[in-house]
C-alpha cells in the first residue's frame, strides 16, 4: 500500500491542493492521498480560521473522491502541530503503508524552520510538487537534497516529468511536475475580504461553506 500525505493548513483548501493531490496519485500509482488537515500550526498565526472549520471544508472538498482520505490525526494529538509527531503517528497506526509525504516547492524550502527538520526528513519518502512562481532549481538551496542543477532544469524546462533522488538522510524523493494552478489559500482570503469573487478557485461547496459561516470577512 502506497499513501501520499498532503498535510496544510487547508485555510481554505482549493483546486490547487486537489488538483496536484489527484495528479501526484495518478502519476505516482499511488493508493490513495491522505489529506491531514493541521489543527495547531506553530508557523501559521494570520487571518487563521478554526481547526473545525477547516477540518470541514476539507471534508467537503474531499468526499467524492474514493481515493481521497481525511486524517482527524492531529485533531487527536494534543498540543501544537508538529509534523514529525503526526508522521510518527500515522507509521505506527499503519506498519504496512509505505508513506510519502507531499510538499510543493515552497514547503520544502521551509522545512529547515521547522521543529526538528533533520528528524522530519528521515521519517519519510517525499515527492516535491511544482508550484507557480517556484523553479526545482530553488531547490540548490536546499541541504537536504543532493541533485545535480541539470535534472532540476529539465523539470522546469519541461523536457522530463518527474525525476527520482534520495535525500540526505537517504529517503526517496519524487521531483513531479503537476499542472500549475496559480492558486493559494492567502489570495482567496484576500478576495473574500475585499468582496470579490472566488468562483473557479475552489470547489463551490467549500464557497458556500465559507459565505454561510463568515469566514475571512476580516
Ligand atoms: P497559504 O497561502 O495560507 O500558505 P496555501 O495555498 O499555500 O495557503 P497550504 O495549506 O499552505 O496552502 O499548502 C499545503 C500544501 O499544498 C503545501 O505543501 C503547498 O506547497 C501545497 N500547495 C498549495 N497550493 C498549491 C498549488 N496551487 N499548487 C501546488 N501545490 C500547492
Ligand atoms: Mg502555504
Amino acid at each position: 500500500m502506497k499513501a501520499g500525505i498532503l498535510g496544510g493548513t487547508f485555510n481554505p483548501v482549493h483546486y490547487g491542493h486537489l488538483r496536484a493531490a489527484e495528479e501526484v496519485r495518478e502519476k505516482l500509482g499511488f493508493d490513495k492521498i491522505i489529506f491531514i488537515p493541521s489543527k495547531n500550526p506553530p508557523l501559521k498565526t494570520k487571518e487563521i480560521a478554526e481547526p473545525e472549520h477547516r477540518y470541514e471544508m476539507s471534508r467537503l472538498a474531499t468526499s467524492n473522491n474514493k481515493f481521497f482520505e481525511l486524517s482527524d490525526i492531529e485533531f487527536r494529538l494534543k498540543g501544537k502541530s508538529y509534523s514529525v509527531k503526526t508522521m510518527e503517528e500515522l507509521k505506527k497506526s499503519s506498519p504496512g503503508t509505505d508513506f510519502f509525504f507531499i510538499l510543493g516547492i515552497d514547503t520544502f524550502l521551509d522545512v529547515p524552520n521547522w521543529w526538528h527538520p533533520e528528524r522530519v526528513i528521515k521519517l519519510t519518502n517525499f515527492v516535491i510538487i511544482s508550484r507557480p512562481h517556484f523553479r526545482f532549481v530553488d531547490l540548490k538551496k536546499s541541504q537536504y537534497i543532493k541533485i545535480n542543477k541539470r535534472a532540476l532544469k529539465e523539470l522546469d524546462d519541461r523536457k522530463i516529468e518527474l525525476y527520482t533522488t534520495k535525500l540526505t538522510s537517504k529517503q526517496d524523493v519524487v521531483l513531479l511536475r503537476v499542472t500549475e494552478l496559480g492558486i493559494s489559500s492567502t489570495e482567496i482570503r484576500e478576495l473574500i475580504s475585499q468582496g470579490k469573487s472566488v468562483n473557479y478557485l475552489l470547489p463551490a461547496k467549500v464557497k458556500s461553506y465559507i459565505i454561510a459561516n463568515k469566514l475571512y470577512k476580516s
